[in-house]
Order: C-alpha cells, then sequence, then structure tokens
C-alpha cells in the first residue's frame, strides 16, 4: 500500500481531466428514509462507457502514451474492455481486448463497436487472461490488467476524491468489490482523507473470490458461475499483487449477496431511483435493502459501478417484482 499515495491519485486526476466525466453524487431518499441516515448515490452509470472502469483504464494507458506505447491489450468480463477501448480510441493507440465464452453479446459487441480486436478464448476470466498474455509476447501488445495495478487502482480512487469534495462529512461508503481495484481505490483515497470513515466491500455470493481469500488469508480460486452480477466474476489472480493486501488492510467489512437480493437491488435502483444499473452496479443498494448495513453511520455513500445490463435482462427484473 506504501506504493500508492495521495498525491498519485491527484495526478491520476489529472490524466482524467476532459476523458471521464465527474459524475454526480445525487441524495436517496427512499433509501435514506429506509436506513434512517442519509444516504447518497455515486453515479458510475453516467460515465461514457457505462462503467468507473474508464477512470482506471485513462490513467494507464495515459501513462503508457507518455513513454510512447501504441499497442495495449487486456482479457475483460467486458467493462473493462469496453473502457480500454475507448480509452484508447482517445489517446490514439490500438486496443485488443480478450474475453471468456461467458461474456454476455452485449458486452461483446460495446466492445467491437468502439473499434478494438476482440478475441474470445476459452470458458473462464483466467483461460481468456492467458490468450492476453501470449498477445503481450508474441504481438508487442502492453497488458492492461482489469484491477491488479496501481495505475488503474489510482484512477479508480478519482471516485474516492469526488466524494469528498461533494460530502465532506462522508462516514460509510459502500462499494462493489470484485477483484478490488475499485475497492482499494476509492477505500485508500478515502482512508488518506478520512481515516474514521467506514469502508464496506459487497460481493455476490456466488464466487466471490475476494471474500474467500481473505478469509484464507491468501489469494484462493474460487468456481465460476452465472450471477446477475456477471462484472463481479472471475478471480482475483494467485499471483495477486496489489488488490488482497489492500482489501485486507481497508475493509471494515466484506458482505455477500444473494441472486435475489441483487435483482431487488436493480429494481429498486429503477422504480425509485429511475436508474438503469446493472447487478454489480446494484449491489451496495441491494446490501442497504437487505438490512446489512444497519449498523453503519452516515451519511453513507453507496458506489453505483456500472449501468451495463443487457435490456431483455433488465425488463424482466422490472416486471417480475
Ligand atoms: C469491474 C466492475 C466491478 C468490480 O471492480 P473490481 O475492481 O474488479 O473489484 C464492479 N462493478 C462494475 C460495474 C464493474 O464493471
Amino acid at each position: 500500500m506504501s506504493l500508492l499515495s495521495l498525491a498519485d491519485v491527484y495526478r491520476a486526476r489529472q490524466r482524467l481531466a476532459g476523458r471521464v466525466a465527474l459524475t454526480p453524487l445525487v441524495a436517496s431518499p427512499a433509501l435514506s428514509a429506509r436506513a434512517d441516515v442519509p444516504v447518497f448515490l455515486k453515479l458510475e452509470t453516467v460515465q461514457p462507457t457505462g462503467s468507473f472502469k474508464l477512470r482506471g483504464a485513462t490513467n494507464a494507458l495515459a501513462q503508457l502514451a507518455e513513454t510512447g506505447v501504441k499497442r495495449v491489450v487486456t482479457a475483460s468480463t467486458g467493462n473493462h474492455g469496453r473502457a480500454l477501448a475507448y480509452a484508447a480510441h482517445a489517446l490514439g493507440m490500438e486496443a485488443a481486448v480478450c474475453m471468456s465464452s461467458l461474456v454476455p453479446r452485449n458486452k461483446v459487441d460495446a466492445v467491437a463497436a468502439l473499434g478494438a480486436r476482440v478475441v474470445i478464448s476459452g470458458k473462464s476470466q483466467d483461460e481468456a487472461q492467458v490468450e492476453a498474455q501470449r498477445l503481450m509476447r508474441e504481438e508487442g501488445y502492453a497488458f492492461v490488467p482489469p484491477f491488479d495495478d496501481l495505475r488503474v487502482i489510482a484512477g479508480q480512487a478519482t471516485i474516492g476524491l469526488e466524494i469528498f469534495e461533494a460530502l465532506p462529512d462522508t462516514a460509510t461508503i459502500v462499494v462493489p468489490l470484485s477483484g478490488g481495484g475499485l475497492f482499494s481505490g476509492v477505500a485508500f483515497a478515502a482512508k488518506q482523507i478520512r481515516p474514521d470513515v467506514s469502508a464496506i466491500g459487497v460481493s455476490m455470493a456466488r464466487g466471490a473470490a475476494m471474500h474467500a481469500s481473505l478469509a484464507a488469508g491468501h489469494p484462493v480460486d474460487v468456481e465460476e458461475s452465472e450471477t446477475l452480477a456477471d462484472s463481479l466474476g472471475g478471480g482475483i489472480g494467485l499471483d495477486n499483487r496489489h488488490t488482497f493486501a489492500f482489501t485486507r488492510a481497508l475493509a471494515d467489512e466484506v458482505v455477500l449477496l444473494s441472486e435475489p437480493s441483487i435483482a431487488r437491488g436493480i429494481a429498486h435502483a429503477y422504480r425509485e431511483e429511475r436508474l438503469v444499473v446493472e447487478g454489480a452496479g446494484a449491489v451496495g443498494i441491494a446490501a442497504l435493502l437487505d438490512g446489512l448495513l444497519e449498523q453503519r453511520k452516515g451519511p453513507i455513500v453507496i458506489v453505483v459501478s456500472g449501468a451495463n445490463i443487457d435490456t431483455t435482462v433488465h425488463r424482466r427484473l422490472v416486471a417480475e417484482r
């Protein structure tokens, strides 16, 4: 963790200026009434690629561009690939994106539409990763990981700066958690600014690799399965360098959610907040609705991390309840 400083986060913000949105922090009367403390939503859904991942990708690519790198590659469950494609285009670079065959069609199409080279390989995030590493070795691409990278973490951490500028007395931050790049960055910036803030990570119960790793005391693999929170799928890497240590040091608690809870979060976002939110983006809202944040001090800020849900799935979930 000492490898990152708040100054790095401010430098990341300068690189992001004009390239990513300064996202709104909006009060949620419905959730505030439910929680009995003020609740705010940090809307990364409005980023041009529909998720916060544009921040980390842009910070990493801007630094690579400064050193003359022209081609970048990643493996991604979708949102990082989309962000990389968009950032590469904006910076005049070429992007290749490796994905597993489990990645939903809407995400694959979105990456291709942004002009990236899409490579489908294997049935898991790990197998797609192997292909990306091959492109790096054999075709001279620079590899940009989705989470376990200090440049990516510093980019995601700019969310923490924005939260405290908008709401200096934030007492609790609630952050979707998969590989931990988002959680590490936001919790790092938040606790640098206000050490007594509570940072809560939220994952789906099905295949929560970071949660299992924290329990084991070291990075472990879990079996991947389908979940409404598809952007939270995938392992943290058995050779994890940064996000496991950051998350272990910074997480006050990690809570897990059932699939029906995630569905409820998506439906609440649409009906009460008028927001289209993907499963991974809705887990913070779902945790609050499940009563898992009842002991937490307000104001509570929930990071709503992404909007990229298949429209057919969304329509079904919203109609069901
Ligand atoms: C990637 C992603 C996450 C999880 O981010 P990590 O850095 O892997 O923990 C959460 N929500 C959305 C929408 C994402 O795309």
